[in-house]
């Protein structure tokens, strides 16, 4: 199998570049906020708890978030791979993944960083809030959210590295440019 993280702060195009991968290599996609957004949608009890987090524009809490993705792996158990869009977003989530993967006899293959200034991360995700309905595409959302990201996401890097999947991949480009980065990256290490 092989088993991708997408990561990068928000507006970094982690969900853009997932369905180039997705399409290309194959993989089953677990975006955990997508999950979340779904639950919302749905006004379950799960999704409850998760807007009061996302509006506000911090995390929901990682029991929550490990638990949500145990039973999502298990759906996708036969597929090519995972690619893991938007999680784990703290150091406590990489480690569980780690375990989680572990059991079943698997690991994350490769971890890609979409690398992204603060200026360009804005003004995308303004520009998304303009057409996408989302409660937390908004700029004081926003700021939160990417001080979140540099607080308690950015550690997740250092875990990747001492791991040896890490892979950084600039993030400004056209779609297909960065998509190219992501291949090469992808080829060089599922050889
Ligand atoms: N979120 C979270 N944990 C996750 C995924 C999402 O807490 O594993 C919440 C968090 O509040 C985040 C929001 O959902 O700001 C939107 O997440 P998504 O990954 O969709 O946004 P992106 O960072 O890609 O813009
Ligand atoms: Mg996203």
């Amino acid at each position: 199998m092989l088993n991708v993280v997408i990561f990068g702060p928000p507006g970094s195009g982690k969900g853009t570049q997932s369905e180039q991968i997705i399409d290309y290599f194959g993989l089953g996609h677990i975006s955990t906020g997508d999950i979340l957004r779904a639950e919302i949608k749905e006004g379950t009890e799960l999704g409850k708890i998760a807007a009061s987090f996302i509006d506000r524009g911090e995390l929901v809490p990682d029991a929550t978030i490990i638990g949500m993705l145990e039973n999502k792996l298990n759906a996708l158990k036969s597929s090519k791979g995972v690619i893991f869009d938007g999680f784990p977003r703290t150091v406590a989530q990489a480690e569980a993944l780690k375990e989680m993967l572990a059991k079943r006899g698997e690991s994350i293959d490769v971890m890609l960083n979409l690398e992204v200034e603060r200026q360009e991360l804005i003004a995308r995700l303004l520009k998304r809030g303009e057409t996408s309905g989302r409660s937390d595409d908004n700029l004081e959302t926003i700021e939160k959210r990417i001080g979140v990201y540099e607080a308690q996401t950015a550690p997740v890097i250092d875990f990747y590295k001492s791991e040896g999947s890490y892979h950084g991949i600039r993030g400004v480009g056209s779609v297909s440019e960065i998509f190219e980065r992501i291949k090469e990256a992808i080829s060089a290490c599922a050889a």
